[in-house]
């Protein structure tokens, strides 16, 4: 079969991940780096035949895989709770919560002139934001806030929702999120003034691990006139305001 095929190839591509396992030597490494959740790289590491497989060809394959990961737990997959489980993993992965590693499914996104010739800073806060964190696939969850000033093109709001959603959904690490998003809207928006603000939580340093409940993560990139730190202080004072 041809999917087979393909799998096979997979298997020996394991070199790859094999140059990356040297680097850090052993499990002890890999643990070290997703516990400190360090990012290797802006873009997302994707291999370049990421996409000869079609989604449903992924679904049936990640089925496949998930059934044999739950029968390893020693989970009875005859159960009737849990026998749908491999395939609503694999469409939720595909479909939902990974969405964003296909070019084909960003948003296309139209500019508008700046009619009113609104020269101020845009903020639009608290911005949902759920992601899964790449090092131990949980959730991440929180609130993304992103401000731009116009440079003679404005989007129209939800656009911007749209953008963060489109990165949120990939495995993530929140430094890397916080940067594909500004650098999107920096070249939809033709502007280099453009300042995102992450606030989420890690389910991987709630749930598990240090277990710390309280702590959330922040992040942010400023970008022109946002590296100016009055215009980075009004941002971060909007962020404050309640207004409900
Ligand atoms: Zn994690």
């Amino acid at each position: 079969m041809k999917v087979n095929g393909f799998l096979k190839t997979e298997t020996t591509k394991t070199n790859f991940n094999g140059n990356r396992l040297s680097r850090n030597n052993d499990h002890n490494g890999h643990d070290l780096i997703g516990d400190n959740h360090v990012a290797t790289s802006l873009e997302t590491p994707m291999r370049e035949d990421a996409f000869l497989l079609s989604d449903e060809q992924k679904v049936l394959l990640i089925e496949e895989k998930f059934r044999d990961i739950m029968n390893v737990l020693g989970l009875d997959l005859t159960d009737d709770s849990l026998n749908g489980t491999p395939h609503r993993v694999a469409k939720m992965f595909v479909k939902e919560i990974f969405s964003g590693l296909n070019p084909d499914n960003k948003p296309k996104i139209s500019v508008f002139e700046n009619k009113f010739k609104y020269g101020e800073m845009l903020v639009e806060k608290n911005i949902n934001l759920n992601s899964t964190c790449e090092h131990h696939f949980l959730p991440i969850v929180g609130k993304a806030h992103v401000a731009y000033v116009s440079s003679g093109q404005v989007v129209g709001l939800s656009k911007i929702n749209r953008v963060v959603d489109y990165f949120a959904r990939r495995p993530q690490v929140q430094e890397r999120l916080t940067v594909q998003i500004a650098n999107e809207l920096k070249r939809i928006l033709k502007t280099e003034d453009v300042a995102v603000v992450i606030d989420a939580k890690h389910l991987c340093v709630s749930s598990r691990g240090i277990q710390d409940e309280g702590s959330s993560t922040l992040t942010a990139e400023y970008g022109g006139v946002f590296k100016n730190q009055n215009r980075k202080e009004e941002f971060l004072k909007y962020l404050s305001m309640n207004i409900s």
